[in-house]
């Protein structure tokens, strides 16, 4: 009986899977640029933050607004990581997280890909799954600080992902994670996700075992790049991570941290296929 068994399980991805609506995450990344440049500390951030906690409690889930004060080079910063949970009977838990802050500029930077599409994945996901059952917990975290305040150092980078790595490994909250997906500007329109190398391998394979399931292959073709994103904390406390990262934004990555970062360069084709990818892997990871 094969056969059967196979065509059930792949109707079983599909359904999984088939949810997620790009278009909607389209909206999300619109709504969340309409509030202007979003740096940490800002009055726009502030906004992006009511805006994610009254989407995540409409759809249902557990809200912590986990608060912190960062030490930066312009001095003191409060920021605040948003955690939504759903909480499932096997004690293990999986984690989509992506970063909703935007890198400070001179200049008027509303990172559509680059902050926006991020968080937008993970309210649409957030949608996508309200009426799943889980095995495991379910966590979307929505870091604050990602990006430095003025260069890139291991101490100006990453705010909101080496607080909540230390706080989950105080509170034993990191050992029960089976895995952890962090997104990061995979709105890009014409998307190749990189196969990040500090990322877990077997969770890597995994994902792009879903992928290609999914047809989705070709926006998972990018080349093997070693990046420092917010899953790097919670590798180095032994959680296992990867990142989802599309690091050929433009022609020459031109339109990377620049004005040119707006949402006429995405596509809620690309969002959809990262979504479904998510929401079937999260199915993947169960017991
Ligand atoms: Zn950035």
């Amino acid at each position: 009986m094969l056969r059967p068994f196979l065509l059930t399980s792949l109707l079983c991805a599909s359904l999984a899977a088939a949810d997620f609506n790009g278009q909607q995450a389209m909206e999300h990344t619109k709504a969340l640029v309409a509030f202007g440049p979003r740096p940490s500390g800002s009055p726009a951030i502030q906004k992006a933050q009511a805006y994610i906690i009254q989407q995540l409690k409409t759809q249902g889930w557990q809200v912590t607004e986990d608060n912190f004060t960062s030490k930066t080079p312009v001095g003191a910063i409060a920021m605040k990581n948003i955690i939504a949970r759903r909480t499932g009977l096997s004690g293990k838990a999986v984690v989509i997280s992506g970063h909703y802050d935007t890198k400070r500029f001179p200049f008027p930077f509303v990172g559509a890909n680059d902050g926006g599409s991020s968080a937008a994945i993970l309210l649409e996901l957030a949608r996508a799954l309200k009426d799943r059952q889980f095995k495991n917990d379910v966590y979307l975290v929505f870091f604050d600080g990602e990006e430095a305040v003025k260069d890139w150092t291991a101490t100006d980078s990453l705010y909101g992902s080496r607080h909540l790595a230390a706080a989950w490994q105080k509170d034993g909250t990191a050992a029960r994670v089976v895995g952890l997906i962090n997104v990061d500007m995979t709105g890009d329109r014409d998307l190749h996700i990189v196969s990040e190398m500090y990322s877990s391998e077997p969770l890597r394979r995994l994902v792009w075992q879903v992928a290609a399931q999914l047809g989705y292959a070709k926006k998972f073709d990018g080349p093997e790049l070693a990046i420092e994103d917010d899953h790097v904390p919670f590798l180095r406390i032994g959680v296992r991570a990867l990142d989802l990262i599309d690091f050929e934004y433009g022609p020459n990555h031109s339109w990377w941290h620049t004005a040119q970062d707006t949402p006429d360069k995405l596509s809620p084709a690309s969002m959809e296929a990262v979504g479904r990818v998510l929401a079937e892997t999260i199915k993947k990871l169960e017991p």
